[in-house]
């Protein structure tokens, strides 16, 4: 396992129902946060920063359809409902509330597996032939969050890779400093235009072949950074 491996928000009343997930999950090489109400289920959201959100719609305390809403208009990231038969009909309201797919209770570990990877494997970059990204003699596997140079293997952080990915979904696009902040940081953090340039800068330093002139990560100065991959490198 990697430090780098992807973070799941699992949201469920049900302890016994959590505790199959986390350990299903976590034998998966995830790592697992656990919620137990809608309003956990936010904070951990918006303090994690979870690269996949796994909801149960019926909590103790709301609707995990809020919660989708809520989470859904500051974050891309893949949500998937868990949803109990006798709520098929809420599915759709889920799906309009900016989930991407839904498991069925009680749902097969092969099945639910399977969805998450195609979740993670979709959102990552948009386009699931993109998640290879080749910057130079760096290569990024965005999907396994793997990175190699000229010299092996390069470490990169979740966070420098939430960031290139955020970067590699606009690929040859300006991404706004607050787009950044918002989708990497959370929505309670878009002030934080320093950590934001602490990151770019040290991933300048392990993926460019002279930080001090970035030919991949660009500066649009007053705007936000853009990602600019070997195929469109040339101006
Ligand atoms: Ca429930």
């Amino acid at each position: 396992m990697t430090e780098a491996m992807h973070q799941v928000l699992v949201v469920e009343d049900e302890p016994a129902i959590r505790t199959v997930l986390r350990v299903l999950l976590e034998a998966e090489g995830y790592r697992v946060i656990e919620a137990d109400t809608a309003l956990r289920a936010e904070i951990e959201s918006r303090s994690h920063k979870p690269d996949l959100l796994l909801i149960d719609l019926g909590l103790p305390d709301g609707d995990g359809i809020a919660v989708i809403r809520r989470v859904r208009a500051w974050s891309p990231l893949p949500i998937i409902v868990l949803s109990a038969r006798t709520q098929e009909e809420r599915k759709v309201a889920a799906l309009d509330a900016g989930a991407d797919d839904y498991v069925t209770k009680p749902f097969s570990a092969a099945e639910l597996l399977a969805r998450i990877r195609a979740a993670l494997r979709r959102t990552v970059v948009g386009a699931e032939q993109m998640g290879l990204l080749h910057l130079g003699a760096c290569h990024i596997d965005l999907t396994k969050r793997e990175a190699h140079g000229d010299n092996g293997e390069i470490h990169l952080t979740p966070l420098e890779y939430r960031v290139l990915e955020c970067l590699a979904r606009h690929l040859g696009s300006i991404v706004t400093q607050q787009q950044l902040l918002r989708e990497v940081w959370g929505p309670d953090r878009i002030g934080d235009s320093r950590s934001l340039r602490v990151s770019i800068m040290n991933l300048r330093g392990k993926i460019e072949p002279d930080p001090r002139k970035p030919r991949f990560l660009i500066t649009e100065p007053g705007l936000g950074y853009r990602l600019r991959a070997a195929a469109t490198e040339s101006v």
